[in-house]
């Protein structure tokens, strides 16, 4: 996937983003460039003797910046994965760490694989073998460069490479926030795995708040009955849709895939077409929709949202004039090409940019890496304490109005929140406060005309700060 637009890499496609913030901003050149360019980039090639034969993998971890550490960002198995693809996920996992405060530098990998040929005792050993390449090179350490799932990985992965790290530093009391997205049995925390959509949805919650941003963008009311287009049912576009359909409302009218795609203008029920996808591999043969061989054509239907949740690059030029949304939210990275972006603004489309939207992942993996160097669950020390003051204040309230709480106040008064609970507050808050901030920032600057720019103006400013902070 070396070309993403009018022979712009996804690479540039980023910066040319982040250059129209700049252009709006007093920053000096010099701190400017220091910020957009990846501080180092680690090419490995490792043989692994598979069935027999021996065959070389070929991977990359690019740390885009290190003023706040560790770097931090997903591990790719893809057969789309190449250097610049890796420092253009890196550089946005910068940008996505300062605008959702997460104290992160960014940093981004890949393996060129395509998992599915291989069994799960040869992702193991390729995995594994991985791992010791990047540590030797000083690419994973719990306090230097954290890696999480992405594309083609998850918990199954994450848990190989805590392992492998593990062996090679028994010393190491912080062995396992070496990496994060871990089961939960292995150091993960509650709430990682759905963390990416989970966000998608907050965001959207969020947006939909803003009555005066929500009705410039064609929309209004709430979010429940919205037409809504997704591509990719992959666990971040899954979850997304299932917390929206299941808690708001919202309609999935159509779901694209890799072989194509399901269109019900009543609502495609996301739980039987991922259930179908993960038994056959796809969307072909679902029952629940009408099947277009011609997957992307969807990405034209009319609907009020739409949510890119696959890779990057899938609006272009040549289909960005024919999108109906009338919001595009991104959960992908990078969904939407620099001259797509600019094609869908004239155009008067919203767009909630990647490295707002898709920010959940990190917000939570962020407190997974806490809750490893603190070695304690969220919640121990304080739950039962909060539970007894709930049933405290519980019956000093029957006891001096005489009357009986209702059972639903006295049982959510005395239950004290779990890990799951305040994952869950957290990822919520940091949402709603970058959204504030994106918001406040445009009524504050006029010329700012879109949320992608006004995102990595803030972003920017943040990251300059630390920047002079350091003393560059
Ligand atoms: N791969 C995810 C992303 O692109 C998560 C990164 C992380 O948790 O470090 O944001």
């Amino acid at each position: 996937m070396a070309e993403v637009t009018s022979g712009l890499t996804f690479r540039q496609s980023v910066d040319h983003m982040v250059d129209r913030a700049l252009a709006l901003m007093e920053l000096e050149p010099g701190i400017a460039n220091a910020i957009k360019s990846c501080t180092s980039v680690l090419q490995v090639s490792f043989p692994v003797e598979i069935r027999g034969k021996v065959e070389l993998f070929t991977g990359w971890r690019a740390v885009h910046s290190i003023h706040r550490l560790p770097s931090k960002g997903g591990l790719r198995y893809s057969e789309s994965v190449d250097q610049q693809e890796v420092e253009a996920l890196a550089a946005l996992m910068t940008y996505k760490c300062a605008i959702v405060d997460v104290p992160f530098g960014g940093s981004k990998g890949g393996l060129y694989i395509n998992p599915d040929n291989y069994s799960r005792e040869e992702l193991k050993r390729i995995t594994r073998r991985f791992a010791r390449e990047l540590s030797a090179a000083g690419f994973l350490n719990p306090a230097t460069n954290v890696p999480a799932p992405d594309m083609g990985t998850g918990q199954r992965e994450m848990a190989w490479i805590a392992d492998t790290y593990k062996h090679l530093y028994p010393e190491d009391v912080n062995a396992l926030a070496c990496v994060t997205g871990k089961p939960v049995a292995h150091g993960g925390v509650n709430g990682r795995t759905e963390a990416t959509g989970r966000g998608v949805q907050y965001a959207l919650q969020e947006f939909f708040r803003h009555k005066e941003e929500l009705n410039a963008s064609g929309l209004d009311g709430s979010l429940e009955g919205k037409n809504t287009i997704l591509q990719g049912l992959g666990n971040v576009g899954y979850h997304a849709a299932k917390f929206l359909t299941e808690e708001d409302g919202v309609k999935i009218t159509a779901i694209i895939e890799q072989d194509g795609a399901v269109y019900n203008p009543d609502g495609v029920h996301v739980e039987e077409a991922y259930y179908h996808r993960c038994s056959h591999g796809g969307l072909k043969g679902f029952a629940g929709g009408e099947f277009i061989e011609d997957g992307t054509s969807a990405l034209e239907l009319e609907c009020d949202i739409l949510i890119p949740a696959a890779i990057e690059g899938v609006i272009t030029e040549s289909n960005a004039p024919n999108i109906r949304a009338k919001l595009i939210a991104e959960a992908a990275n990078g969904p939407i090409t620099f001259e797509a972006d600019r094609i869908l603004r004239n155009r008067g489309i919203t767009i909630l940019p990647d490295a707002y939207v898709n920010a959940g992942g990190v917000v939570v993996s962020y407190f997974e890496w806490i809750r490893n160097l603190s070695h304690m669950r969220f919640g121990r020390i304080e739950r039962r304490l909060d539970e007894a003051r709930g049933r405290h204040v519980v019956r000093a309230l029957e006891e001096t109005t005489g009357r009986k709480v209702p059972e639903w106040i006295s049982n959510s008064l005395s239950r004290g929140a779990d890990e799951l609970d305040l994952v869950r507050s957290g990822l919520d808050d940091s949402m709603r406060q970058a959204m504030q901030e994106i918001i406040d920032i445009r009524s504050r600057k006029p010329e700012i005309e879109d949320f992608r720019t006004a995102a990595y103006v803030i972003a920017l400013q943040k990251l300059a700060r630390s920047y002079l902070d350091i003393g560059v």
